[in-house]
């Protein structure tokens, strides 16, 4: 080693100004001409594998911009572009520019958020986000949290906090099965997967689900709720939580949160909102009362990976009693040493969840809700609504097409040719063939990236709009896309 290291890592100013500079231009062009694109290339995994090639790790390196030019060359052409206008499909937005342009700043000076003294600006930063978050869905600001991933880990960060506070013993101490009862929680037969999950992951196996159907409405019944909540109770078990949706995933409908808030207060249970992707709604004045009842919930996940347009991954648990999350995430191994001082305590984010090292995703969030203000939420929110509205008002007057639902910014709709128009019933069966043949053939197109939902036996096309590059226009077009590839699809199949 010399004196002077050169480590082979590092790089110049003049370099990276210089490459840097180069790859702002060449997204900045990807952005700007995003919409002349195809929304994916449809390129099967074999494809993608050829074109990636099969090269052994490098012994030895290479220049920088080489690497940077075939990375972006890989990346803008062979990808399925999420912020392309035409893109509605499952959740996920349209990333908002300023999001990259905050994840390369994080980057850069790579603060730890687990612990203050590693990262005192950033952990400044996303405390106010948490407050931002909060004060942006209508909830006191005393609700504390942390930044995650995404909605799973949001809701999982949730759901462990509340199974602390609710545990008769000491979950730390006692574990599970030294508790009274078998712990058990509820939610509607439209609640994500990630409850599933979190039913396996810590170790109450799936039979203590409680899937609570739904009503006409898809909202949870909660008089069946009510008297599930009763019937645990007589057989020893031990109910501690109910969840409760604002936006479900496949249709967006928002449950009676506060009927559910009533119920949860009379048998004491924690009550958990997934508003993952429906919640920032709220913000809107007009649909506020869609969601009233949020400010009685324990805890909430929101995604601002979906619709506050954050670049993935950023996700949110808000809890209306921090301490729970401090009670069971911490611990205080002998080498940390993060103590405050006494006048101004810190905010260790290692102990509000499960991660120990933390990026600053955070950023991203902070930096969007300034750019644009709340006002400008309420503005792109309400479009993307009105936009979903306006997709299922033509596909209710469009003689081919069969409206189904519309909740929030998802509509689902199904494609019906002229000769079935009025027998729909009966012919369901084909119907719902042609319609998921239909979906893979616009995928396949690449023009526009629609997803699916199965609403009471009906296979439906399912557009889900949290995307502030959509226009009237593309609906426009989408609604043509739709009906002449569903012609095809029918020319098709109808003689098979
Ligand atoms: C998307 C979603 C989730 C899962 O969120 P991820 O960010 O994909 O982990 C959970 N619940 C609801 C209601 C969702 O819409």
């Amino acid at each position: 080693m010399k004196d002077k290291r050169v480590s082979p890592i590092e790089m110049s100013g003049e370099d990276f100004k210089k490459i840097g500079y180069q790859l702002v231009d060449v997204i900045s062009n990807f952005m700007e001409t995003i919409h002349e694109n195809q929304v994916t290339t449809g390129e099967t995994p074999k494809q993608i594998q050829e074109i990636l090639g099969n090269d052994p790790l490098p012994d030895n390196g290479m220049a920088v911009s080489e690497i940077i030019d075939r990375s972006s060359d890989l990346l803008f052409n062979h990808s399925l572009l999420n912020g392309h206008p035409k893109f509605f499909g499952y959740i996920t937005s349209s990333p908002s520019p300023i999001g990259a342009m905050a994840d390369f700043l994080a980057a850069a000076v790579n603060p730890n958020v687990g612990a203050n003294i590693l990262s005192p600006m950033a952990t400044a930063i996303e405390k106010q986000t948490v407050k931002w978050l909060a004060e942006f869905i209508g909830v006191p600001t005393t609700f504390g949290g942390i930044l995650v991933s995404g909605g799973n880990m949001a809701n999982f960060t949730a759901f462990l906090a509340a199974r602390t506070a609710m545990a008769p013993k000491s979950l730390k101490e006692d574990g599970l099965t030294n508790n009274a009862g078998e712990m058990v929680f509820y939610c509607s037969k439209a609640t994500h997967t990630w409850i599933e999950k979190a039913a396996v992951l810590f170790g109450h196996g799936t039979k203590a689900i409680r899937w609570i159907e739904t009503d006409a409405k898809n909202k949870m019944n909660t008089e069946i709720l009510e008297k599930t909540i009763h019937d645990d109770i007589k057989s020893g078990k031990k109910p501690f939580l109910v969840i409760g949706n604002a936006g479900d995933v496949s249709t967006g409908v928002v449950d009676n949160l506060s009927t559910i808030a009533t119920i949860c207060k009379a048998h004491d249970l924690w009550f958990h909102i997934d508003g993952a992707y429906g919640i920032p709604a709220a913000v809107v004045p007009k649909y506020y009362k869609l969601f009233e009842g949020i400010e009685e919930a324990d805890s909430i996940a929101l995604d601002p990976h979906k619709w506050l347009y954050a670049p993935l991954e950023a996700g949110c648990t808000l809890v209306k009693n921090p301490q729970y999350l401090i009670d069971t995430y911490s611990s205080h191994p002998a080498y940390y040493n993060f103590t405050s001082h006494e006048d101004q305590p810190s905010l260790n984010y290692y102990e509000f969840g499960f991660q120990n090292s933390r990026g600053f995703r955070a950023l991203k969030v902070w930096m969007a809700l300034q750019q644009v203000g709340k006002k400008g939420y309420i503005e792109m929110i309400g479009d993307d609504i009105e936009l979903a509205q306006l997709l299922f008002e033509e596909a209710k007057i469009h003689l081919e097409l069969n409206a189904v639902t519309q909740n929030l910014s998802i509509t689902t709709f199904q494609y019906v040719p002229p000769e079935y128009v009025n027998r729909v019933v009966e012919n369901q069966e084909y119907l719902n063939r042609l319609n998921e043949s239909l979906l893979n053939k616009l995928q396949e197109s690449g023009k526009v990236f629609l997803s699916n939902s199965v609403i009471d036996g009906k296979y439906c096309l399912r557009a889900c709009i949290v995307n502030f590059r959509t226009s009237k226009s593309d609906i426009y077009e989408v609604i043509d896309m739709v009906v002449n590839e569903g012609r095809k699809v029918h020319e098709t199949l109808q003689w098979n």
